[in-house]
């Protein structure tokens, strides 16, 4: 009992210190990165082959990453983030191994309505909020919104989730 209430005091003296640190000495983020981050889309997809955007935009101002990695943002945003970093020459700036938005095929994915059991763990796992339904019942991809990370394929218990590629 003691050395339980001697941890607890501890822990609450650590905390208490700990966020005193993270407000007195907010860490500050870099300006350039944060207006990259700004103009992805923010979902998370990981298709730029990092964890997120703002890793992915990390990426493009510390270690030279290609810009035209993000598969939702197309190559309009390849544009925009070129103007951020005053890349005039975009085409010539971008590593030729690297695979360019316009010779990438983009997909969406569509679920098999008539097999859908209705259990909503697509939906749960889908970044973006593409996928709509109610519990136990049949759920639907909004095109509009679905990025195509596939995501939602490897949560499906029927494999009812199809790929549909542009
Ligand atoms: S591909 Fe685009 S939307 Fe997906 S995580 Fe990367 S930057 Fe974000
Ligand atoms: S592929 Fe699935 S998880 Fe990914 S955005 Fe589309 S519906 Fe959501």
């Amino acid at each position: 009992m003691t050395v339980i209430l001697i941890f607890s005091i501890l822990s609450l003296f650590l905390g208490i210190i700990l966020s005193y640190i993270k407000y007195s000495f907010p860490i500050k983020k870099n300006s350039v990165v944060v207006a990259v981050d700004n103009l992805l889309p923010q979902s998370q997809c990981a298709q730029c082959g990092y964890s997120g955007c703002y890793p992915y935009a990390k990426a493009i101002v510390k270690d030279s990453e290609n810009i035209n990695k993000c598969i939702p943002g197309g190559s309009d945003l390849t544009f925009k983030i070129a103007k951020v970093l005053n890349i005039e020459n975009v085409e010539k700036s971008l590593d030729s191994s690297a695979t360019k938005n316009e010779k990438k095929i983009y997909t969406t994915v569509l679920i098999d309505e008539k097999n859908c059991v209705g259990c909503s763990k697509c939906a749960s796992f889908c970044p973006v909020d593409a996928i709509i339904g109610s519990p136990n019942f049949m759920h639907t991809v909004l095109q509009k919104f679905c990025t195509g990370c596939n995501i939602c394929l490897l949560h499906c218990p029927t494999n009812c989730i199809k790929i549909i590629k542009e």
